[in-house]
């Protein structure tokens, strides 16, 4: 038999790229760490569940349905957001989860040699496609938890052709007004493409937040990512869009890949749209009782922590997270451990119901009772 030569057909940036590993299924994990059940705090999924109207049009899928092909530009669903933001169809390009649109957007403008910008504490997944697509990611470090505009503006050179924001960022929560991202747009002078991507605007409470997809009238070089995944609750079903001027978006559809948003995301993500506004209140209010709730029982804890916009928080460890994970895992509390997005000691958690807070709050401090008084346990 032939050896596989597997060290000549790599390319190196493949060679040095680690693959990201899921958790596994909640059967598992509640053999492995012998729990009967499992709070997932780690994905920031929206634990109220889908829109009434998004169940039913689930429920209402006709099963035969699933030997046909969807609509491979999800036609319908970009025709009710054309509708709803007062923009064209073609202006929406929707993709399995909004973690496809990121690649296309990267191989529509990228070519050897080139870049991409972000920051260094955000959303990983634009800086990963980057590098395993073989384009460098130059990161600008956060400030005061937040995205910097003058280090954003200063990692930028001949080869940058894409600056990803995070408005507001996961995981930090924090978010840029109205103000500071125009004044950004405007000295960026449509030189790049500026992708601003909103998975968590529907959150947002912030009075100052921008309509990202009221700017894109003036800065033809703006994209916005929107997801189904959080607020709508069908992160199950993987679908999200990017929204942009016609020129550039009719750019980014020559490497999208049709048929990739299945038809039950469709008519879920459609149903969910006609039926956004109760939705979105009750879920405003289910995350703003969760974070008083929390803010004072980790207080307590005498645990510093970051909370801003998103139904998310972060709170820091006295210890390793990769250790803290684990802890909190034998009591059944799965968390999001930091360290992939340099926070070290970090954790972060979904704003959840009360039964998953108070299972958190609980093993939480049953862990730093065994810590000691003033013991920090090495990682
Ligand atoms: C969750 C998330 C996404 C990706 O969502 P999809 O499930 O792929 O639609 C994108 N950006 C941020 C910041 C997110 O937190």
């Amino acid at each position: 038999m032939n050896s596989l030569p597997l060290d000549l057909l790599v390319p190196p940036h493949i060679k040095r790229f680690q693959a990201y590993i899921p958790s596994k299924p909640d059967e598992e994990l509640k053999k492995i760490y012998r729990v009967p059940r499992i709070f997932r705090l780690n994905n920031n999924e929206n634990l109220l569940g889908p829109p009434p109207a998004a169940l039913q049009a689930i429920r209402e899928f006709p099963p035969p349905r699933a030997a046909f092909y969807p609509s491979g530009d999800a036609y319908r669903l970009r025709c009710k957001l054309a509708e709803r933001f007062g923009m064209h169809p073609d202006q929406f390009l929707a993709g399995n989860g909004a973690n496809e649109v990121i690649g296309f957007v990267i191989k529509a403008f990228c070519r050897n040699g080139d870049n991409i910008v972000t920051a260094d504490k955000t959303f990983a997944v634009y800086e990963w496609v980057a590098e395993f697509s073989g384009f460098e990611a130059r990161l600008a470090p956060l400030v005061d938890f937040g995205f910097d505009e003058e280090g954003m503006l200063g990692k930028i050179d001949a080869h940058t052709k894409i600056l990803f924001l995070c408005n507001p960022n996961n995981p930090t929560g924090s978010m840029w007004n109205r103000e500071r991202l125009r004044r950004f747009l405007e000295r960026i002078r449509g030189r790049q493409i500026v992708v601003v991507d909103e998975a968590y605007a529907e959150f947002v409470e912030d009075p100052g937040y921008p309509d990202g997809m009221a700017l894109i009238r003036e800065y033809p070089n703006l994209l916005i990512f929107r997801t189904f995944s959080k607020m709508f609750a069908l992160a199950g079903l993987r679908i999200g869009y990017l929204a942009g001027s016609k020129e550039v978006v009719d750019i980014v559809r020559r490497t999208c890949v049709a048929y990739s948003v299945n038809s039950l995301a469709q008519v879920a993500a459609l149903a969910a749209l006609e039926e956004s506004r109760e939705h979105v209140a009750r879920t405003r209010e289910f995350v703003r009782q969760g974070k008083v709730f929390l803010k004072k029982e980790i207080a307590a804890l005498g645990l510093p922590y970051v909370l801003g916009e998103g139904n998310f928080m972060m709170i820091k460890m006295p210890m390793n997270d990769a250790l803290a994970y684990r802890k909190l895992m034998t009591r059944g509390v799965m968390v999001r451990s930091m360290t992939a997005f340099r926070f070290p000691d970090w954790i972060r958690i979904t704003i959840s119901h009360r039964e998953a807070q108070e299972a958190l709050v609980e093993a939480l401090g049953k862990m730093l009772t065994a810590l000691g008084p003033g013991i920090e346990e090495a990682g």
